[in-house]
């Protein structure tokens, strides 16, 4: 039998090394170390449900596993290959056992490309990677391949930045290259810090030698020589997962000098922020590996043209360069036929809030909303209401039931009055206040803002004490037309992305939601 167990920081949240440990022990006792694998794997997404478990061949996946279960799942599964049947999982809506893996609603609806892996290898394993295909894309790549060809595939592919602008990879790889000054630089971008969110950090963990050979591709296709992986030190797990990964791809020669006998030369390395949301804005990001205070700054000049020390510099998220290796392995028109018109491919969310199943999903790009929250949320706890689904992150917007056939993608969400992100999903129940929603977020907005320009600076905290006196049943009518107002100026006028998009929670919930404030205002709630 082969066992792989989530190592993921959920499953570790739930306990799952107590139960690593249980494993290796019960397998040293039973003398069954050359019957019996052992994977501790990154995260397998159902988080809600960890630790998780699945025993192969028979498939038999466990969810929340104690160390008291282990000695009964190696007598019945291991031993006889019969199912531990408290251990698995029962679908909350029909109230039933469901034993297939696969059959899983959770699963059964989502297409897996880029996490694909992440329950099976070992992130710290190299010799995994490799049991996967891994740095087979690159190796094709530098051997068969010339840069502009590189370039070429991933404008076609139309793959669009997941870290929430979605401009094209490629185009931005294109005008990049297009530059003379050198050195060029290649930065990965896994600060994320929106609230419940948690996507980058799970392929950091649970894949890290996929995002290394995406950014190896990325940096031969525009001719970069130095590389940098910007993670919060809030993910320790990330942080050592991808240093180990860097130094197995060292070792090999996947990385540094002359990689596999090319000529081509790419180095790596990690470094840590301290954990400030508005370091995830790329040219704050570069401040701060530069070793300044991380606050954005004017665009243009565009950060292709002068980014990192001046220098022209590619950034694209994790999710992104995760999806790299795959688009060069099956090819741009593989990637094409996935997804709507103009968004292709998977993307990856964390689903939470008051949703039944909660966890980490990819789905096709254009699935909708209802089929997210009912197929693979599997509905509202309790038998309540679903209200609305907050997407893209703290400053993203609140799109309610009756929206919830559009289709997920960049151009519909944002059309809806909020946006992509970089894959927050908060669904809130028919208990959920949106006046308080709005103070929310903006609270988190107004303790992230840098400072640095009036509007957002000075206009996040008018609109939270607007927010305020309403919720407090002392608002008027003039005070929702001056949040309005004030809303449209921040917008059109703060200096960055996380001031001209902090509005949109409050204009979404107006848009949608208007008669909660009504409600406060008129009945004095
Ligand atoms: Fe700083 Fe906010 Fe201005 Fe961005 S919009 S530069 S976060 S003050």
């Amino acid at each position: 039998s082969f066992i792989t167990i989530c190592g993921g920081t959920g499953c570790q949240g739930s306990g799952c090394q107590k139960v690593i440990d249980a494993l290796k022990e019960e397998i040293e006792k039973r003398d069954m170390g050359n019957r019996v694998g052992l994977k501790v794997t990154g995260c397998q997404g159902f988080c809600e449900q960890g630790p998780l478990m699945v025993i192969r061949p028979e498939g038999n996946f466990y969810c929340k596993v104690e160390p008291e279960d282990v000695e009964e799942i190696f007598d019945k599964t291991i031993l006889e290959g019969e199912a531990v049947e408290r251990l698995e999982y029962e679908d909350p809506l029909s109230e039933e056992k469901i034993v297939d893996f696969n059959e899983i609603p959770f699963y059964k609806h989502q297409k897996r490309l880029v996490f694909k892996n992440n329950g099976i290898i070992e992130p710290t394993s190299i010799g995994d990677y490799f049991a996967v295909d891994g740095y087979t894309a690159l190796s094709d790549v530098l051997y068969n391949w010339s840069s502009e060809e590189v370039i070429e595939e991933a404008i076609e592919s139309k793959l669009r930045g997941r870290g929430g602008g979605g401009f094209p990879a490629g185009k931005k790889w294109k005008y990049c290259r297009q530059e003379e000054a050198e050195p060029k630089y290649l930065v990965c971008n896994c600060d994320e810090g929106d609230p419940g969110a948690y996507m980058d950090r799970s392929i950091m963990e649970g894949n890290p030698h996929l995002v290394i050979e995406g950014m190896a591709i990325a940096a031969f296709a525009v001719g970069i020589e130095k590389g940098v992986i910007y993670i919060r030190a809030e993910y320790p797990m990330a942080v050592d997962h991808t240093k180990k990964a860097i130094k197995q791809a060292e070792e090999y020669g996947l990385l540094g000098e002359d990689i596999m006998g090319s000529g081509f030369n790419f180095n790596l390395e990690v470094m840590e922020g301290a954990g400030a949301f508005v370091a995830g804005e790329s040219t704050a990001l570069m401040h701060s590996i530069e070793g300044k205070r991380p606050m954005p700054r004017q665009t243009p000049p565009r950060s292709v043209k002068q980014g990192l020390y001046k220098k022209p510099t590619v950034m694209n998220n994790v999710e992104t360069f995760a999806n790299v290796p795959l688009i060069m392995k099956n090819g741009a028109e593989w990637f094409n036929n996935i997804g709507t018109e103009e968004s292709k491919g998977t993307k990856i969310f964390s689903l939470v809030g008051k949703v039944n199943n909660t966890g980490l999903i990819e789905v096709p790009m254009g699935v909708t909303l209802r089929e997210i929250v009912f197929d693979i949320g599997g509905g509202i706890p309790g038998g309540n209401e679903v209200k609305a689904v907050q997407t893209g992150g703290p400053s993203g917007g609140c799109i309610p039931e009756d929206l919830f056939d559009l289709s997920v993608d960049f151009e519909e969400l944002s059309e809806a009055g909020s946006m992509m992100g970089s894959g927050g999903m908060v669904v809130m129940d028919e208990n959920t206040c949106m006046v308080d929603v709005a103070k929310f977020f903006l609270d988190f907005l107004q303790d992230e803002s840098c400072g640095k320009c009036m509007p957002c600076r000075s206009g996040i905290p008018q609109m939270l004490k607007i927010l305020e006196k309403i919720s407090e049943g002392n608002g008027t009518e003039k005070d929702m037309i001056q949040l309005e107002k004030l809303a449209e100026t921040i917008k059109k006028t703060a200096l960055c992305g996380l001031g001209d998009s902090a509005p949109n929670p409050v204009l979404s919930t107006i848009e949608y939601f208007e008669d909660e404030y009504e409600a406060h205002i008129h009945d004095k709630a």
